[in-house]
């Protein structure tokens, strides 16, 4: 959520930045354009003020200055002062009309445009700078956007001097852009409040597209990351407090009716949703680094408990599950050394059921160093849940295998209507010199036809639940040899 937060935070920062950037643009293109216009009214104001003093009455007769303030139309000149090289000769102010002209402009910046006439004689016209581009400008005096024409140099106390609090937050804006022949400068400013208020405007529907986005993300590929995180962290805690145990369940052998091995079963004791079964956590487990570890736990584990086993049965033999992508990893080796000591022979009771839930990558490099040296010290390799996912033909092809177990998918009572598959497959296996394991028997109808079929070994409820060290232990005997239903 921090995240979420994090990266809103910096799009609306950047957004306002491009929005800001966007309209000092604008601004600019509309202060050149506007300097260009006040070239061209000054030169016509110019033009004016000369033809009137070449004119017949001159510029200091009542005519020749009525005649020429006539024509100044809506350039707001305030004052007009014409003088000869020692003094002034006449002047002229504005009355009231420029009130009028300049309504609702506010007051200030009194622009000196000096003409020269020649033979000495110079005429200093004032003008009223923020009423200039009223007639083509819309004034905006209340967002505070100002276009001025100011007398160089211009007064660099106008910028930002009222922006108050916003000028902390964000800096006001001021373009300018100077005029080619006039001693003016045209001067666009608009206060940092102003823009906050522009950008804002488009925030509710910035915000619900964040907020669009961040939900899709937080429900989409997030909660992915999310889940895996939160259940990566868990089991971390959990393989450092010990919430995980074993369970076992026993290999039969049908012939002599005794327990010949166990399978090492993961369960996971939660804190808040009790014992947790493999299946809703192993298959996260084994796309995670965390794998390493868990296998590595459950072979430690295994590895004590075997020690008691052996000692009512002494070849009794014990199974771990190992996912594909730990069989290509030298590092199953070493945990396997540290669980069951690096002796010769130091894994001879331990069988490895490759769990195919993903494909062995046959090509891997570290495939047949971990296959050798787990077979050298004794090690024996079953393939599981034979017939459904990736365990099939094609694996018993690539490694050297010593058990099947075939899924108990195929031995379900429903799965009858073709009732030749498992009797199909068998011949097949034995002739690839596998010794076979029937997992799933739950009935004695089902127990038959694995008789019947000639397998000797098999797992399932008919014998017993997965059940803990001591319910082992205590059925460890010659007694348990006839298998009860769970
Ligand atoms: P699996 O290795 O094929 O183990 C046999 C599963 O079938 C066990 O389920 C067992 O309780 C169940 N089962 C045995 N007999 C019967 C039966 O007669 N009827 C029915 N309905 N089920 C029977 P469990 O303990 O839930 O384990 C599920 C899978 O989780 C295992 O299938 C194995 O692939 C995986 N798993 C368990 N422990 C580990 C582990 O330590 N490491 C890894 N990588 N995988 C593990
Ligand atoms: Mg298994
Ligand atoms: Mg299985």
């Amino acid at each position: 959520m921090a995240a979420i937060a994090f990266v809103s935070a910096v799009y609306l920062v950047l957004d306002f930045h491009r929005m800001r950037s966007s309209l000092a643009d604008r601004y600019r293109g509309q202060t050149l354009s506007l300097a260009h216009w006040t070239d061209r009214t000054l030169d016509h104001l110019a033009g004016m003020v000369r033809d009137a003093a070449r004119g017949p009455n001159g510029l200091c007769s009542p005519e020749g200055m009525g005649g020429l303030v006539r024509q100044f139309g809506t350039i707001p000149v305030v004052r007009m002062e014409v003088r000869d090289e020692t003094a002034t000769s006449c002047a002229w102010q504005q009355g009231n009309a420029l009130e009028r002209l300049c309504a609702g402009v506010p007051g200030g910046d009194l622009v000196r445009i000096p003409l020269d006439l020649g033979g000495g004689r110079r005429v200093l016209l004032d003008l009223f700078g923020n009423c200039l581009f009223g007639a083509i400008v819309p004034m905006d005096a209340e967002n505070g956007i100002s276009h001025r024409l100011l007398s160089n140099p211009p007064d660099e106390s106008v910028d930002g001097d009222d922006d108050g609090i916003w000028s902390v937050v964000v800096s006001p804006m001021r373009l300018q852009a100077g005029s080619g022949k006039w001693p003016v400068s045209v001067v666009i400013s608009a206060p940092g409040s102003t823009l906050v208020q522009q950008w804002a405007a488009s925030l509710p529907l910035q915000l619900c597209l964040i907020s669009g986005l961040g939900l899709a993300l937080w429900f989409g590929p997030m909660s992915v990351v999310r889940r895996r995180l939160s259940v990566e962290g868990q089991v971390r805690t959990a393989l450092r407090r010990g919430d995980f145990f074993l369970a076992y369940l026993p290999t039969v052998d049908l012939a002599s009716k005794s327990w010949v091995g166990a399978e090492a079963l993961l369960r996971w004791r939660h804190k808040h949703h009790g014992v947790l079964m493999p299946n809703a956590f192993i298959p996260w487990i084994e796309t995670s680094p965390l794998i390493h570890d868990t296998t590595r736990w459950v072979m430690i584990q295994a590895a004590q408990d075997l020690n008691h086993m052996s000692q009512r049965v002494p070849d009794f033999s014990i199974a771990v599950n190992v996912p594909p992508n730990q069989f290509i990893d030298p590092r199953l080796v070493a945990a396997a050394d540290e669980a069951f000591g690096s002796r010769p022979l130091a894994l001879c009771q331990v069988v490895f059921e490759l769990t195919e839930r993903q494909m062995l990558d046959y090509d891997a490099p570290g495939l047949r160093y971990v296959m050798e040296e787990l077979r050298r010290r004794g090690a024996q390799i079953a393939v599981d849940d034979f017939g459904v996912g990736f365990s099939n033909l094609t694996l018993l092809g690539m490694i050297d295998v010593d058990y099947v177990k075939i899924d108990r998918s195929f031995l379900r009572e429903e799965a009858w209507a073709d009732p030749h598959m498992l009797e199909a497959m068998v011949p097949l296996l034995r002739d690839l010199g596998v010794v076979i394991i029937a997992e799933g028997i739950e009935s004695e109808r089902q127990l038959d036809r694995v008789r019947r079929c000639g397998i000797r070994f098999a797992q399932g409820f008919l014998f017993s639940r997965p059940i803990e060290l001591e319910m082992l232990l205590a059925a460890l005997s010659p007694a348990v040899a006839d298998p009860e239903p769970a």
